[in-house]
């Protein structure tokens, strides 16, 4: 028995070990200023400014390092400023090494609390990963040559949402409210519903043009009609759950029935992180929850 948990304990620390080797962080170059990052986790957003480096979002603690690495040829200078477009590990791990050298980092007051929050259950409290700046409904930004528009969405992918838009670069990183081409995850512990996660979708429209080029939380960079796409797989999914339930299908059949998701099914939507088994069960428990 012993040799078995020796194995295995071996096996886990070999396999965590190739895991971190294979994390590849690329970057894509959207504007002259501004470059989109991937890794491992959110996709992040990187601004540079006269002042340092802007980035959104900052993935898993284990891959700072590599990701700072990564951002060196791009300028002589620090991160200065994170902003988290919500309280996920994978979008904000990175938030204490990026605060230990030098970056402010702000978010949704509703990030803040969370991370806290789970801090507190942990019997772990951490300050120097909690945002230092808070807001409420958004925040503006201004530099040399852009400006950047911070604007809450509410109730969608987590009660604590962003949009960051660039709006001379004409870039918009809408986090986890964007899953491009894949079903998304709808955190409904943490206050996202799909209507609100629907709303989001709109609210990015309204900020953009065909030009945009958008960065979602996961998935590649996308452009407008990709995220029209997506709004009208929301939609169309939500009413076919709604319809059921007013026919008065309980939560079993809703999940059962494939015919609900069955087109976006055969795009590969159910692929990725989420099933489209689970997804109909989050849309079910979303319109029937009485919060
Ligand atoms: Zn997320």
């Amino acid at each position: 028995m012993k040799k078995i948990i020796v194995a295995l304990s071996l096996f886990s620390t070999f396999a965590l070990q190739a895991q971190q080797k294979e994390v590849v962080i690329t970057l894509q170059e959207l504007t002259p200023d501004i470059q989109m990052l991937t890794g491992q986790g959110g996709n992040i957003g990187v601004f540079k400014n006269e002042k340092g480096l802007f980035i959104i979002d900052d993935q898993f603690a284990r891959l700072s390092s590599k990701i700072l690495t990564k951002l060196k040829p791009i300028s002589d200078q620090p991160v200065t400023m994170v902003v988290n477009t919500h309280f996920h590990g994978d979008h904000t791990g990175g938030n204490e090494n990026m605060s230990k050298q030098g970056a402010t980092i702000f978010a949704q007051k509703n990030v803040r609390k969370r991370m806290l929050n789970n801090q507190k259950q942990k019997g772990q409290i951490n300050k120097s990963s909690l945002p230092v700046i808070t807001f409420e409904e958004g925040l503006d930004l201004y530099f040399e040559n852009e400006n950047i528009v911070v604007t809450h969405v509410h109730n969608a992918h987590t009660d604590g949402d962003a949009l960051v838009y660039f709006a001379q670069g004409n870039v918009l990183h809408m986090g986890d409210t964007f899953f491009n081409g894949r079903y998304p995850y709808v955190d409904l512990r943490s206050g996202g519903s799909i209507l609100g996660y629907i709303k989001a979708s709109e609210k990015a429209l309204v900020l953009i043009d065909d030009e945009t080029k958008i960065i979602p939380g996961h998935g590649k960079l996308a452009s407008k009609k990709d995220l029209q796409t997506f709004l009208s797989m929301l939609k169309t999914i939500t009413e076919n759950v709604q319809k059921e339930i007013t026919k008065g299908s309980s939560e079993q059949d809703i999940i059962n029935n494939t015919k609900l998701t069955e087109v976006y099914d055969k795009k590969g939507y159910g692929d990725g992180f989420i099933s489209s088994e689970r997804f109909r069960k989050t849309i079910y428990a979303s319109l029937t929850s009485k919060k």
